[in-house]
């Protein structure tokens, strides 16, 4: 029997579970918030919802079978979950190649189900990227604390203590000596900080880190910080008193959400730029499109796409931009699919950056992309 693999909120995971495809409409994705795995009758509700949610209407007697197929897997794999905490999740079931795969989300997302060729996951790319986890350090000179940032909370990720004690008056030659004591304390404190830090960093592939607390402990840190580490500071919040994770994460959320704006911004005018100079970079879907069919995508940034029609052929596995009522090459009546989330599937199977953005992109046709060459 197929097994259930359940998924950090990760890209890589979002990779891994775009690898499960058909030709078929055969894949069911399932939205569903995190409050639907607790309580006694959990289970019961979970079983039954997607059936619920999809609709039988307008499916060809081919989609019927799988979609009375796919809602009996989901049935038996919802009762082996254990379900861990989170926030909201993403089911994944495909019953042709016997995929069961649950990733977990940063937020408390609406109910929503879907029957296509591929997991529908256009929803799930745009949370992690809006909610992209971060590294936050708390420290001041008497102990730090190393946080991961994610999944709507703060979790400790290594403590430490340095206990170093503040000037003290003296003179002459013993205060020189104390001085220098401390400048040595001051910097096995913060190397071994770094060391959690990196560590942190490398296992959970963060991108952002967020400095909070003691202002001249968070000046020596960052001077002993290697360039490539330093380039990944978003921001420094000096905090005086004491506080507890739940605050320092509220305090250091906003900074985290303007990084993913600034980036954004960026990535706009680099693809703009970088085009109109004849460069590497494409506009518009048909030659983004294109782009990402030869896996030349270095870095898409995409709108919702609304208004962009994309066409799938059930018989052939054809699909292209547009709607032509048959497919062009066998003739069978074709069905839409989001533009947005193909997009995004052939981006990640390409193992291309993908940056989301709720902006229309008018001045990019919609979506646009730094190419590899
Ligand atoms: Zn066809």
């Amino acid at each position: 029997m197929t097994e259930q693999t359940i998924h950090p909120p990760t890209t890589a995971s979002l990779s891994r579970l775009t690898t499960i495809q058909g030709d078929d409409r055969c894949v069911l994705t399932v939205y569903f918030p995190g409050s639907l795995t607790t309580g006694p009758k959990a289970a019961n509700k979970l079983m039954e919802l997607p059936e619920n949610l999809l609709g039988a209407e307008s499916l060809t007697p081919d989609e019927t079978e799988h979609r009375r197929r796919s809602l009996d897997l989901w049935r038996i794999a919802i009762r082996k979950v254990d379900f861990p905490a989170a926030l909201g999740w993403v089911g994944v079931v495909s019953w042709l190649t016997e995929d069961v795969a649950f990733m977990q989300l940063p937020v408390a997302v609406e109910l929503a189900a879907y029957l296509d060729n591929s997991p529908f996951l256009l929803p799930a790319a745009r949370l992690l990227d809006d909610f992209e986890a971060y590294a936050v350090v708390y420290a001041d000179h008497a102990r730090a604390t190393i946080y991961l940032a994610a999944l709507g909370k703060l979790k400790e990720a290594g403590k430490l203590r340095g206990e170093i004690k503040n000037h003290v008056r003296k003179g002459g030659w013993s205060q020189q000596r104390y001085e220098r004591r401390r400048d040595k304390e001051i910097h096995h404190y913060c190397r071994a900080i770094l060391d959690k830090l990196r560590q942190l960093i490398e296992s959970e592939r963060l991108r952002r880190i967020v400095l909070a607390g003691d202002r001249i402990l968070l000046g020596e840190l960052e001077k002993r910080m290697a360039p490539g580490m330093r380039k990944h500071v978003v921001c420094r919040l000096p905090m005086e008193d004491k506080k507890g994770p739940h605050e320092i994460f509220q305090e250091t959320l906003p900074s985290a959400a303007e990084q993913e704006r600034r980036e954004e911004r960026w990535l706009r005018d680099a693809i703009r730029n970088e085009h109109g100079a004849g460069g590497r970079a494409v506009v518009g879907p048909a030659d983004t499109l294109a782009a990402l069919n030869e896996k030349r995508v270095r870095w898409l940034l995409i709108g919702p796409m609304k208004g962009v029609d994309f066409w799938r052929c059930p018989g052939c596995g054809g699909c292209g931009l547009g709607r032509p009522p048959a497919c062009p090459q066998c003739s069978q009546a074709t069905y839409a699919q989001s533009a947005a989330n193909e997009f995004t599937d052939l981006a990640f199977a390409g193992g291309s950056r993908v940056e989301f953005t709720g902006d229309d992109l008018a001045e990019l046709g919609g979506v646009g992309a730094l190419l590899r060459w």
